[in-house]
């Protein structure tokens, strides 16, 4: 041990000599970097190889006709949990949820927040499996598929929801109020603060929707400056 500090003293000394300054260690600092950093990859982990494990899913009818399995995607270290409702047909082709016309609109507002599927945010849907012809999830299939989404929640460990849609709103916060007077009220799910929106594909539908969208994330972007 001895011999260990004499050589990290006469290291810092020859450091000194050659660069002729202090040399200043923040312990607090480089120690805590390394815990986030192995927080983030174990979540990364966790993440994946949950994924792997429910893939494979066929506990309800409709996986028999599915194309893909939409799992959820973004940043396993993500500020913001957002909850669709279920796959349309662009993400059944491609396993990947919202990247049709109402996932590029999402995306924008995100963008527009300072934020993307790379940084800061988790997006996953109430189903993982394309309902046919687009139909609104069956209560069957919601119990079955609702774990699923439990659990990523508490691996990404958000520190806001945001659900989409009255569809998502409705099995969250388990009321059949119209989505007007669901927004502006803060939630709690999962041990998690929640907040409702519109759905983008309603923004496509209703332009008028977009004002008060626009509102509902920008008070997300506030909180989560603030948290
Ligand atoms: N609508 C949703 O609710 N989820 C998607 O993934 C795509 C469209």
């Amino acid at each position: 041990m001895k011999n260990g500090i004499n050589e990290v003293y006469s290291y810092l000394k020859q450091f000194k000599e050659l660069y002729g300054c202090d040399v200043i260690i923040d312990l607090d600092k480089s120690s805590n970097s390394y815990y986030q950093k192995n927080a983030i990859y174990n979540k990364k982990k966790s993440i994946n190889s949950f994924e792997n494990e429910i893939n494979h899913c066929q506990k309800c009818y409709i996986a028999h006709d599915r194309t893909n399995f939409v799992f959820g995607t973004g940043d396993p270290d993500a500020d913001l949990f957002i909850v669709g409702e279920a796959p349309g047909r662009q993400e059944d082709l491609h396993g990947v949820p919202f990247i049709g016309q109402a996932g590029k609109l999402l995306d924008k507002i995100l963008s527009a927040i300072g934020k993307s599927r790379k940084k800061g945010v988790y997006i996953a849907n109430i189903l993982k499996c394309r309902p046919p012809k687009n139909r609104d999830p069956l209560q069957s299939e919601i119990d079955e598929c609702i774990p699923y989404l439990k659990q990523q929640i508490n691996t990404i460990k958000p520190k806001l929801i945001l659900a989409l849609g009255k569809v998502a709103a409705k099995v969250l916060i388990n009321s059949d109020v119209i989505l007007k007077e669901m927004r502006n009220t803060t939630y709690i799910y999962e041990n998690i603060p929640l907040r409702i929106t519109y759905h983008p594909a309603a923004l496509l539908r209703n332009t008028n929707l977009k004002k008060p969208t626009w509102e509902d994330f920008k008070y997300v972007k506030k909180y989560l400056d603030q948290v």
